[in-house]
């Protein structure tokens, strides 16, 4: 952050929200309050008075805060995991049940954040829980533990900054940004975390400290158990292999691995098991526990506790600052000013750079394949072939080294890295006119007819 947008951010935490607010009205149901939307020309507005009801209730306001937020793709089932946390804090904190019961029973729908249908869907925001949950950590500290469920739909082209916003947002508002992932841990989520936390931290004061707090990967419907087992041991097994950097590693995934690491105090992961066929498409499904894998129901045991307990919770801190909730509001404000100046770079150039060196890295492994394969073909030495296995090798192996960098996953989308397709083929043809031009120097009975040959023979 600039001097000056330090000073106006500390002059506004200076700035006080001591106001007096309307309680909220007795008996209305916990609900999902939108306090980050999204407008229609991409920008966003804060719903100050939303939050404020919520963190600004006489119980909560003095207490430190502990925010829990989930982001990532939509339909990865965030907010349908969000309502389990609901009920284990519901469970924990509210009724102060000291059970392992807290999943409920068999046939109780499963309510909360919105987790399927209906309209809200398509919208892009942040979601806060009206309850905020109260509780002391083991060294008896009375904190307070917020929920927020993001939406956005992720899509490359037309809302780069509008997901990356969100996500910035929540990474840098929340102490455990819970990072919901589909199937495993690819290339380009990474390097979406690594765009989207790159968004959040540029906006921050580099304070010389860790600007993130816990990052937790979560993958959904994790696929090879005997590989690495479900929860947080197969979980971190998976994550050392996606962010190892060793020196066989192309600089450019060492440097977003090292980038990744630097931005967290913590990062952990956690492998889940598909919930089951009910949840993933019955359209009738309610979310009753009778209609869950058992599988999925026993990691979710340990998942939750895992997050949530009082021994787990991670207090929010901002500049190594514990920050409490009615302070949490300035920072709401303070942070989508910055995303609504036009000091940050757009995200979408950010989004550009990555792709173009995505696609570039893609182009040259590609290559390396084409030149490794055609040397097992037609290398120094190797003898000469004619002209039609040459071409019909080329053919075959350059079918193989497209197909490796079509199927390579990159940022930017097929058509962003169609001119680098263009660029591969063209350098393999112009690669092949090497190679023909090598093996045309084999050709002894072409040699014979040169006259320094010639003359050779001769004499002898
Ligand atoms: P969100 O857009 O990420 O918040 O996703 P939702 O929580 O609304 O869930 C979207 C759909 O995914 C719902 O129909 C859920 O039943 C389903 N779902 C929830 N959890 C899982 C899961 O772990 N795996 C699969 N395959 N589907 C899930
Ligand atoms: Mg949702």
């Amino acid at each position: 952050m600039s001097d000056i947008r330090q000073r106006k951010h500390d002059q506004k935490r200076g700035s006080s929200v001591e106001d007096v607010i309307d309680p909220p009205p007795v008996n209305m149901k916990p609900h999902a309050v939108p306090v980050v939307l999204a407008n229609n020309d991409h920008t966003f507005s804060l719903d100050e008075e939303a939050l404020r009801k919520v963190l600004l209730r006489d119980e909560v306001k003095d207490r430190y805060v502990v925010v829990i937020s989930v982001a990532g793709a939509f339909r990865h089932g965030k907010s349908f995991l969000l309502d389990f946390f609901l009920r284990y804090l519901n469970s924990k904190y509210v009724l102060k049940q000291n059970t392992s019961e807290w999943l409920g029973s068999d046939d109780a729908p499963l309510e909360g954040f919105s987790w399927k249908g209906g309209s809200e869907r398509d919208t892009t925001g942040i979601l806060m829980w009206s309850d905020v949950f109260l509780t002391e950590l083991l060294t008896g500290e009375k904190v307070a533990v917020v929920l927020l469920d993001t939406q956005g739909t992720w899509d490359s082209k037309s809302t780069v900054r509008e997901c990356a916003t969100i996500f910035a947002l929540s990474t840098m508002l929340s102490s455990v940004q819970i990072y919901n992932l589909s199937s495993n841990i690819q290339e380009d989520d990474l390097q979406h975390l690594q765009l989207f936390t790159e968004y959040g931290r540029l906006a921050l004061a580099d304070s010389g400290k860790t600007p993130f707090q816990r990052l937790q990967f979560l993958v959904r419907d994790w696929r090879f158990p005997y590989e690495a087992p479900y929860g947080a041991v197969g979980g971190q097994q998976i994550l050392k292999k996606r962010l190892e950097v060793n020196e066989n590693s192309h600089p450019e995934l060492e440097s977003l691995r090292k980038h990744i690491k630097s931005l967290f105090t913590e990062i952990a992961c956690f492998l889940m098991p598909h919930p089951g066929i009910k949840v993933a498409t019955s359209p009738t499904f309610d979310g009753r526990l009778g209609e869950i894998d058992p599988e999925f129901k026993e990691n979710l045991k340990i998942l939750v506790p895992m997050l949530l307990a009082p021994e787990n919770l991670v207090l929010k801190r901002i500049n190594g600052q514990k920050v409490k909730a009615r302070d949490l509001i300035q920072y709401f404000k303070s942070y989508m000013a910055i995303y609504k100046g036009n000091e940050l770079p757009e995200p979408k150039s950010m989004l550009v750079a990555t792709a173009e060196a995505n696609n570039l890295s893609a182009v040259a492994d590609a290559k390396e394949t084409y030149v490794t394969l055609m040397e097992e073909v037609c290398g120094g030495n190797k003898p000469y072939l004619n002209t039609a296995t040459m071409e019909s090798e080329h053919r075959k192996v350059k079918d193989k080294a497209i197909h490796q960098f079509q199927s390579k996953r990159k940022m930017g989308g097929d058509e962003f890295s169609e001119k680098y397709k263009e660029q591969l083929e063209k350098d393999l043809e112009e690669t092949f006119a090497q190679f023909k031009a090598h093996n045309e120097s084999k050709n002894i009975f072409k040699a014979a007819r040169t006259p320094a040959v010639f003359f050779a023979l001769a004499v002898f």
